[in-house]
């Protein structure tokens, strides 16, 4: 193995012009079959194909713009992994736009500067503190798997999905005041709820940030909650001021 990533490197580094240098990575087994890889892989070159053809073709100036002059997006958005929820795709933004956080459930963890493994965390310093953005948007979703899943049994999401069981303590304060104003309401009006709370909750969090605590009180960024509605297609905003989430169109009434 040490000597395929050794090739690798080599190959590698004849390509851009640079010497291999000590590349010699510790050994480490694969089951991949290399066949299999390459015939799964079709089905992406012909999206890509697709992608080459059509939309890059489009947007090709702005791609060349945005390598010359660096990115400079204005918004973070932090949204749930669900393949449903394309954060460019609902707000049609264009490259460059967005710089996009997605995690199961969109939760933003509580800053805990001893956790350095943390690449939510490291994403949100990256974008205020280097990037500058204005906007933090958390959005989150109708029919989110992680929302329903803080409602099941702890033990049994503990033994079968442990590391999701340990990830979900981040929408604990959602789902206890989903209970709290809910109780025995139905499932769906219980999700439905505390998938709007646990936006305003990671709001919250995200201000347990020391860099976004500060840049929030000198109004240099914004926190805004998003909540979308996947068959309707339609975004919800909170409203600080009526503790609301209305249609983000009908701002423009
Ligand atoms: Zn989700």
């Amino acid at each position: 193995m040490k000597k395929l990533y050794l090739l690798l490197a080599l190959s590698c580094c004849a390509l851009y012009g640079v010497t291999a240098g000590e590349f010699v990575p510790d050994s480490q087994a694969t089951s991949q079959d290399p066949e299999k890889i390459i015939e799964r892989s079709l089905s992406y070159a012909k999206s890509h194909d697709t992608f080459v053809n059509v939309l890059f073709a489009e947007h090709e100036g702005e791609f060349v713009r945005l390598v010359k002059e660096g990115q400079t997006p204005k918004t973070l958005f932090i949204g749930c992994s669900d393949s449903r929820v394309t954060p460019e795709f609902i707000t049609a933004a264009k490259p460059g736009d967005l710089f996009v956080v997605r995690n199961a459930g969109n939760f933003v963890p509580v800053y805990d500067q001893n956790i350095a493994w943390d690449g939510i965390a490291a994403s949100i310093e990256y974008a205020v503190k280097v990037l500058g953005v204005q906007d933090v948007i958390v959005c989150g979703h109708s029919h989110c798997g992680a929302i329903q899943a803080l409602f099941y049994d702890k033990n049994e999401m503990q033994s079968q999905l442990p590391l999701c069981s340990k990830w979900l303590q981040f929408g604990d304060v959602a789902k206890r005041l989903t209970l709290v104003s809910l109780g025995d309401a139905p499932k769906a009006d219980r999700y439905a709820a505390a998938e709007r709370l646990s936006v305003v909750v990671q709001l919250e969090h995200l201000l347990t940030f020391p860099f976004v605590k500060q840049a929030v009180a000198d109004k240099k960024l914004f926190l805004h909650g998003w909540h979308f509605d996947i068959e309707k297609g339609q975004i919800t905003y909170y409203n600080p001021k009526t503790y609301q989430f209305l249609p983000l169109r009908d701002l423009l009434k």
